[in-house]
């Protein structure tokens, strides 16, 4: 038995997702034709208004629905300050900190010749340019510490040292609350490394 063609168009949509076969786009379209009509056309204004309104902001790459985001819109910010972050989450997580006012710039990903990303999918001649405009005076960089961040880090420190931008590294380690028999054994080496004076 074959699909009507409108559900095997719906099941194929879903496959576009990252981490969904066939079995679970199937297991998707089933549940929304079923019980969730309603949900359906609420998801489906969702991505239609997603796909047409969001953009990515001039200066960091975030998402946007402006030529800048909120963050680089907001001249309380820190310009001089822009910390270096993989993914729109990344910047999230930092701002519900509520500790960091600079600024950002988002890679949308990491360095992965393999796969075919360079520095231009990163924009990194994007920040080139901006570490050239001259109103940054430091990097944060926050990338992982995969094999892909540390290159994508070492990438950064080249661009910023040509221009003679100052670089700091957050610190990597023992996450609060956690116990260290439970952390690796790189984690904890980086831990060791990033120590710092006990006096606060
Ligand atoms: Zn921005």
């Amino acid at each position: 038995m074959k699909h009507a063609p409108l559900v095997d168009q719906l099941i194929n949509a879903f496959t576009c997702l990252p981490g969904v076969g066939p079995r679970s786009a199937q297991r998707m379209a089933y549940a929304l034709l079923d019980r969730g009509r309603e949900s359906g056309r609420r998801l489906g204004d969702a991505l239609h208004a997603a796909m047409d309104g969001v953009q990515h902001c001039e200066r960091c790459r975030n998402y946007a629905e402006a030529a800048l985001c909120p963050v680089c819109d907001d001249p309380r910010r820190d310009a001089s300050l822009v910390c270096i972050v993989a993914t729109p989450g990344d910047v999230l997580a930092f701002e519900q900190s509520g500790e960091y006012r600079g600024q950002y710039f988002v890679l949308m990903g990491e360095l992965s010749p393999l796969d075919g990303v360079g520095p231009r999918e990163l924009g990194l001649d994007v920040l080139e340019q901006r570490l050239k405009e001259g109103q940054i005076s430091e990097l944060i960089l926050a990338t992982g510490t995969t094999v892909e961040g540390e290159a994508t880090a070492h990438y950064v420190l080249d661009l910023a040292q040509d221009a003679g931008v100052g670089v700091s590294r957050i610190a990597q380690g023992v996450p609060m609350g956690g116990e260290l028999e439970f952390v690796d054994g790189a984690t904890l080496a980086q831990a060791l490394k990033g120590r710092r004076p006990f006096d606060s």
